[in-house]
């Protein structure tokens, strides 16, 4: 590692540039720049440093002659971008110093940034710490994704209703750190049809597209932690081909032309709000199909122009698909292959086959993409057609495994028979990719188990795990910088690249003196948290209270709501029996729903109101507050996560594939109160189960319940603590004058069916919450077992997981620039 952006750090060269942005690019003085023109004047400047690097590392011959992971992606959850950028280029104190220079206070102007929110949630982060961690261990990368125009809504409330904006986060001026790369704009086709043509007496297909639209790239530098290396995050903008048809504007046709350009111009516009749920909408077939063929096209050019032959593609480039959303990239491949580079079936498919891996994240029906085969026939002929070639090929196979097995061919095809013909896009990814993996142990195990068994059959070799992880640069190097310095005191400063070292802290965890730090630590934390909700929410929070924590997208399956459900029978309990014991706790939530989610929204609105009751209530209100902070995003978890003291993650088992706020948690010393799901199962394993509440009903608990018939009456009729939380949903207490307004929660968890078991898990939860409330009267002891959480989660570094996809999966080799 050579910091040699610190060394050759140029102090007065940089200010000379800030202060020419601000004037060129920016338009105004120094005497009436606002801190926006400053913050992004400061950006620009260091944007062309990292622009720098970002062209040698392209251009340097060890990478051009090196093996390349690609990330495909339709979201990437960066955040913002200048103080994580700055850390990881080692030159924080000296700009903050340089800006000071100008009379700026850098912090101040780290707040300007608005968060780029190209993502829903979890798999958007994901990729954003994937990238950091390939970067950091320089392991070639390109990552590829969209550059909407509008990045997931803007959320507020309004009487308790969740409120949506459109959020514009490039802002009129433009985003600071992205640069345009005309150069290798790309020309996507789209619908037309498909013709058959004699090329040197062999007959090939060509797919005649009716429509062609542009893509651009905007390249985002993801900096290497203290190294010169920086790869790009290349986001494709679709733009029209202007003049559309010069035809078409002479002709009369002006207005048909327009209206072609705005249709262009629409396919990157929004960003589709949904997570963990699809639903066959046509515009999001064209972005996926838009980035994929954008992706592929720039791979092979990137491996045609480094010199390589188009048969050696897979030993110099290595695909990944996150989730399904870019699977139209494998026929898009073959189709370029055959059709273009005139290869035969089996050269192109050995090829592709060898390219392709691919990463499942969620076994929920809903979120399962299926593609209506008559609109891929529409959209996009040819790829239909190979479609159908792939699957009659795997067919051939599994017959000749399963010979006679009807059932086995219908499960297993690509193409779902019916009124309906749908392409399943998963088993598209399974057949045409040399890996498949889950994203936790326990989810990896539930797709060989229950997703895909036949496959996992088929080929015993391809389904594998690779445990998500986060970046520690991010969620805690830079998000907690007290605990970061304590750590480094006393363990010094290699952690951030060598996670595992955390746990010589483990000594360290019965010393009181450290204790006292940790935990004063903590509590600056808690206070910095608590400043904000005052200025911005007005709410006064007891910052000696339990901190309890649950920020995630808001979700059935997540069970905020069994989260609610605790919360009112404390409320209860407070209110019936004033002799109720329990230490203060502020609850806090921080979530989204889909626009199109009723009962999420329902779901917040409750908590809203309830929030609103509570927290003027004098009975209670000394011991128990609700805070939702609205718009949750990547800079307010920043803020909520080093101040967390409990760390919900309370979903039905087997529904979280691995969570990822679960880990960032954990190792900023939070306790995690959960259950058996995705990761929690690994950090349990980790921290060892006194560190961790574990609760409720574990997977195949889940499954005998369910198939003995769930009747969440029984447990209504049974326990009266449940029944006296539920029915408080029923009357006006949280909504006076206006009884029944939050019966619609009440009324999926009883003749609803209760399809996530919250009643089922009721009883169990409220006993592990009053076990989290014991032990936190017990400050020593919970000092000790807070420290051990941050000791003991070195594993979910996502610089594990890249090694782990790189030993087992993509067999890259590292590059040090
Ligand atoms: C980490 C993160 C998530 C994922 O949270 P889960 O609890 O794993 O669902 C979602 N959104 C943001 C902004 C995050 O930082």
């Amino acid at each position: 590692m050579k910091p040699v952006l610190q060394k050759s750090f140029d102090k007065q060269l940089f200010l000379d540039n800030v202060k020419r942005h601000l004037t060129s690019t920016y338009a105004t003085t120094q005497e009436h720049a606002t801190k926006r023109s400053w913050y992004l004047a400061m950006s620009r400047a260091l944007s062309e440093l990292t622009t720098l690097d970002l062209l040698e590392t392209e251009q340097d011959e060890h990478i051009l002659q090196a093996k390349s992971v690609n990330y495909l992606s339709l979201e990437f959850l960066i955040g913002r971008l200048t103080g994580n950028n700055l850390l990881n280029m080692g030159i924080i104190e000296m700009i903050r110093e340089a800006m000071s220079e100008l009379g700026q206070d850098l912090s101040d102007l780290l707040e300007e940034e608005r968060d780029p929110s190209l993502g829903n949630g979890g798999l958007g982060r994901l990729a954003a710490c994937f990238m950091d961690s390939l970067a950091a261990q320089e392991f070639p990368a390109v990552g590829y994704g969209l550059h909407y125009e509008y990045g997931l809504f803007k959320q507020s409330f309004s009487e308790g209703h969740q409120q949506e904006a459109p959020d514009a986060w490039c802002g009129v001026e433009g985003y600071p750190w992205e640069v345009a790369r005309p150069e290798l704009a790309q020309e996507i086709g789209f619908y037309g049809h498909v013709k058959t043509e004699q090329v040197n007496g062999r007959e090939v297909r060509r797919w005649i597209p009716g429509m062609t639209v542009k893509g651009m790239p905007w390249d985002i530098p993801v900096v290497g932690y203290k190294s010169n290396t920086v790869y790009p995050l290349r986001l494709w903008e679709c733009q029209a081909i202007a003049p559309f048809s010069l035809e078409s504007f002479n002709n009369g046709n002006y207005f048909e032309a327009q209206h072609a350009l705005i249709d262009a111009g629409n396919i990157t516009k929004v960003l589709y709000p949904n997570d963990n749920h699809e639903k066959g909408k046509t515009l999001r077939l064209m972005q996926q199909y838009f980035h994929s063929a954008a992706s592929i096209r720039d791979i092979i050019r990137r491996h045609e122009l480094a010199g390589h032959a188009i048969e050696d593609l897979p030993k110099f480039e290595t695909i990944q698909l996150n989730d399904t959303h870019p699977a139209i990239a494998i026929p898009e491949l073959m189709r370029i292959l055959l059709d273009e580079k005139g290869m035969n079936w089996s050269e192109a498919w050995k090829i592709s086959s060898q390219t392709f891996a691919y990463t499942n994240h969620t076994l929920l029906p809903e979120a399962l993409e299926t593609w209506d085969e008559a609109l891929i026939l529409r959209l996009l002929p040819r790829h239909m057609e190979i479609i159908y070639d792939i699957n009659h090929r795997f067919l051939q196979e599994v017959r000749t495994q399963w010979p006679g097995d009807v059932t086995k061919q219908q499960k297993l095809s690509i193409i779902q028979e019916g009124f309906h013909r749908m392409v399943r896009m998963a088993n598209l990814c399974v057949v045409g990719s040399y890996a498949v993996n889950g994203v936790a142990a326990m989810h990896s195990e539930l797709v060989k188990r229950d997703l895909f068994p036949e496959f996992h059959e088929l080929y015993p070799d391809r389904l594998l795990n690779v445990t998500n992880g986060i970046t520690p640069r991010r969620w805690l190097q830079y998000c907690n910088p007290d605990l970061s310095d304590l750590i480094t005191s006393k363990i010094g400063d290699s952690w951030p690249v060598a996670l595992d070292e955390l746990s010589a802290l483990k000594a360290l965890a019965d010393d009181s003196d450290f204790q006292h730090e940790f935990m004063a630590v903590k509590k600056a934390n808690k206070v910095r948290l608590a400043e904000w909700v005052k200025e911005h929410l007005d709410i006064e929070l007891n910052t000696d209270a339990i901190f309890d924590v649950q920020i995630k997208r808001l979700h059935e399956y997540k069970r905020q709501h069994l989260n609610l459900l605790h919360i009112l029978s404390l409320y209860y309990r407070l209110t019936e029996n004033p002799q109720f014991e329990m230490a203060p706790r502020v609850f806090i939530f921080a979530a989204k729903a889909a626009p199109g989610y009723y009962l999420a929204k329902e779901i917040i609105y409750a908590i809203n109101m309830i929030a609103e009751k509570i927290n003027h209530d004098p009975k209670v209100n000394e011991k128990l507050k609700i805070v939702f902070i609205p718009d949750y995003r990547v800079s307010m978890a920043e803020i909520i996560i080093p101040a967390t003291d409990v760390s919900e993650q309370i979903s039905t088992a087997g529904k979280e594939a691995s969570g990822t706020g679960n880990m960032k948690m954990a190792l900023n010393g939070a306790l995690t109160i959960g259950t058996m799901d995705g990761a929690n199962v690994e950090i349990r394993e980790e921290v060892g189960d006194e560190n961790i509440y574990i609760f409720g009903l574990e997977v195949d608990d889940v499954e005998k319940l369910k198939a003995s018939g769930y009747n969440p009456y029984d447990y209504y009729n049974a326990d009266p603590l449940l029944k006296a939380s539920l029915d408080l949903l029923l009357g006006d207490t949280f909504t006076p004058g206006h009884p029944g307004k939050l019966r619609t929660i009440y009324e999926s968890l009883l003749d609803g069916g209760d399809p996530y078991l919250v009643l089922a898990d009721f009883a169990s939860y409220v006993e592990a919450q009053s076990k989290v409330d014991q032990q936190y009267r017990d400050q020593t002891g919970w000092a000790k077992k807070a420290i051990l959480n941050t000791a003991l989660v070195g594993k979910f570094s996502s610089d594990r997981s890249i090694r782990d996809y790189v030993d087992n999966i993509w067999k890259l080799k590292q590059v040090k620039r």
